[in-house]
């Protein structure tokens, strides 16, 4: 027991009556019912019980300025058994306050410096402390109006000096309960919180391990080698595909330096350079982007892939594309490597470009050579025109000498310079038939310089099938009968066939095909077989079956000059009939072929158009053979009779070819 001078009023002994003690009906209420989840509570009425701590001592502030009342209130709540606090001021408290937590303040109102109510206003405003129950201590004054200033100020009880002990032990039990359900359900609360962020973090786990799996496979089955390296270079990850790759197993690989992928002196540091990209250097740069500024270099240092040189376990190289990630995580960096074998894409590579390196060089040869062989035509072009140019004139001034020769030579055989004897007249005959050789050689050479110059034209008429033949052989009847050879003629023309050609020239090829046939036919019959197509064109083939030509030979005759050597070249001839009757063919817009076999005879076919006008008929143009120009003139006059035979030169000569 204790006295306080300052306040001019005692603090009595414990009481048992009930005092003067007053309990707000909230407080007294949850005093029975509230301590009943721990401990009986005590009771107000009937003796001190006192409940023992549920667990742990609970701290109760006692504040008063006076040691003995500090002590009186110590005396009266040692028996709860709790963990009792002293503070001698107002200042005090609020220090004490701010170390620790209490379950209830017993708080002393008039105290010199800061008085109960300042000190509980204090405590209120502070959110650490605003819940702490305050119960008001005072001896000076019941009245409403101090009380009323203690609950306004904050407090939830109010006991005025001297006390009842078992009251005030009453009330600061049910304080003490109230914490401790408070606490309990503080701790219950975290417990559920804590049950909760478990529960989460496991199902945030399962999901980690589901993604990983997922991720694991894809890793697994990609087609590119993918391998994962810390900062210090050990092998984090080394899937399927880099394992075919590398030829190496996972197992022996993580965990081991990176470097061992690569040939001797290959550098960790340059594949982490590759992350040193601007937005790399962003994200090193810290805050305030700079996750994104991370994400931002890794996306860039993934997006270029890099050419590097990998090693196989049996230290082979092989050309390397790969794309770097790194991720810059908290516990350090992550790179990551996509990696593609491309020795058989830089194979591919290099061969094309070998070949278009060839291709490239084969065409500037080209370009030589072609540029050569276009001057070489224009040469040739120009020597051509050149020898028609010398052919014409001197075919020309050949011509009336040669005619002059002839001329006389028919004279004197005519006896019109008096009788020759048998030896002059056979001089003469030779004399004769040489220069009519000579003639017959000098026409065939006007004709083609004439064609290749593209000055022959064309006298187009229509030409009727099979009469034309039948004129012919009126021609060449004495040719024929010389060499003892049967002429006939098949027609399947169906009635007469009309065409439109150049008669003069249709039977200038046609003489010389039959010439040949009687010259090279052994005495053998030839038939002319006459075919009206279905196109309106006429195919007439002469056919004999005399010595032939061998298959290598068959090419060159149509070539000028081309004389098949056999027993029956005496029979003379200028080797240029064919080449003009073949140019000659295409002029009209047809064909001359030929077929032939050594011992068996030959068969030349002339294939003509239904009309070789190009204005009458534009398919004919190209049929026409290449290289030879036409100068053509339609005339619509019938078709005349041969000339009559004559010593000028352009009558048939004695082979019966025309001029
Ligand atoms: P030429 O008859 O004036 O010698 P051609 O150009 O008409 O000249 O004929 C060229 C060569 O083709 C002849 O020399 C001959 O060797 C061969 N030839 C042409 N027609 C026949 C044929 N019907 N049978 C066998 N050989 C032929």
């Amino acid at each position: 027991m204790s006295e306080r001078v300052s306040g001019g009023e005692r603090l009595s002994e414990p009481r048992t009556d009930g005092g003067v003690g007053r309990a707000s009906g909230g407080a007294s209420g949850g005093a029975s019912g509230g301590a009943s989840g721990g401990a009986p509570a005590s009771d107000a009425g009937g003796g001190v019980a006192v409940a023992p701590p549920a667990s742990e001592p609970v701290n109760l502030l006692l504040v008063d300025d006076r040691p003995e009342n500090l002590l009186a209130l110590e005396a009266i709540l040692e028996p709860l058994g709790q963990h009792l606090v002293r503070a001698n001021s107002g200042h005090e408290a609020l220090r004490e306050l701010l170390r620790r937590d209490f379950a209830v303040i017993l708080l002393d109102v008039q105290m010199p410096g800061m008085n109960g109510f300042e000190v509980a206003q204090v405590i209120k405003s502070r959110e650490k402390t605003k819940h702490i129950p305050i119960i008001f201590l005072t001896a000076i004054s019941k009245e409403d109006i101090y009380v009323f200033k203690g609950y306004e100020v904050g407090a939830v009880d109010y006991m005025s000096k001297p006390f009842n002990p078992d009251i005030l032990r009453s009330k600061v039990s049910v304080f003490i309960d109230l914490y401790r359900k408070q606490q309990q359900i503080l701790r219950q609360e975290q417990l559920l919180r804590e049950s909760e962020r478990r529960e989460l973090e496991l199902r945030h786990r399962a999901q980690l391990l589901e993604r990983e799996a997922q991720l694991a496979e894809i890793v697994d089955s990609a087609m590119d080698a993918i391998i994962t390296f810390d900062e210090s270079g050990r092998v984090t990850l080394f899937n399927a595909a880099a394992e075919r790759m590398f030829r190496r197993k996972a197992s022996d690989v993580i965990g081991g330096p990176v470097t061992a992928l690569f040939p001797t002196g290959f550098r960790t540091a340059r594949i982490m350079e590759f992350c040193d990209s601007p937005a790399a250097a962003a994200a090193a740069a810290g805050p305030p982007d700079a996750d994104a500024a991370a994400l931002a270099a890794a996306a860039a240092s993934r997006q270029v892939p890099h050419a590097l040189t990998g090693m196989r376990a049996g230290g082979d190289e092989f050309p390397l594309e790969v794309t770097v990630s790194c991720l810059r995580l908290p516990s350090g960096a992550v790179y990551t490597l996509i990696g593609r074998d491309v020795t058989e894409r830089q194979r591919a590579d290099d061969a094309l470009r070998r070949q278009t390196q060839e291709i490239a060089d084969t065409s500037e040869q080209l370009r030589v050579v072609n540029d050569e062989l276009k001057m070489r035509q224009l040469q040739l072009e120009e020597a051509m025109r050149a020898r028609n140019r010398f052919y014409a004139s001197m075919s020309h001034e050949l011509r009336t000498p040669i005619n002059a020769i002839i001329g006389y030579n028919t004279l004197l055989l005519d006896n019109i310079y008096g009788p020759l004897n048998e030896k002059q007249v056979h001089g003469i005959q030779r004399t004769h038939k040489a220069a009519k050789h000579l003639l017959e050689l000098v026409n065939d050479v006007l004709d083609l310089s004439k064609i290749e110059a593209g000055k022959i034209e064309l006298s187009l008429q229509p030409v009727v099938f099979p009469a034309l033949v039948e004129d012919l052989f009126v021609t060449v009847r004495p040719l024929a009968d010389e060499h003892r050879t049967e002429l006939t003629m098949e027609s399947e023309t169906d009635g007469p066939r009309s065409i439109v050609s150049d008669p003069r020239r249709v039977r200038q090829i046609l003489l010389n095909l039959l010439s040949n046939a009687i010259k090279f036919g052994e005495k053998k019959p030839i038939r002319v077989r006459v075919v009206a197509r279905d196109d309106g064109g006429v195919d007439v083939s002469v056919i004999d079956q005399g010595v032939g030509i061998s298959e290598e030979d068959l090419p060159r005759i149509f070539d000028e000059f081309v004389q098949v050597s056999n027993a029956h070249q005496r029979e003379g001839g200028t080797g240029l009939g064919l080449p003009i009757s073949q140019r000659l063919a295409q002029l009209l817009g047809g064909t001359l072929a030929v077929q032939s076999a050594p011992g068996k005879g030959s068969n030349f076919t002339l294939s003509l158009p239904k009309t070789a006008d190009p204005r009458l008929d534009g398919a004919i143009a190209e049929r026409r053979g290449s290289g030879v120009q036409r100068a053509v003139e339609f005339h619509a006059t019938p078709q005349s009779p041969p000339p009559p035979p004559g010593p000028d030169g352009g009558a048939p000569g004695a082979d019966g070819r025309a001029a």
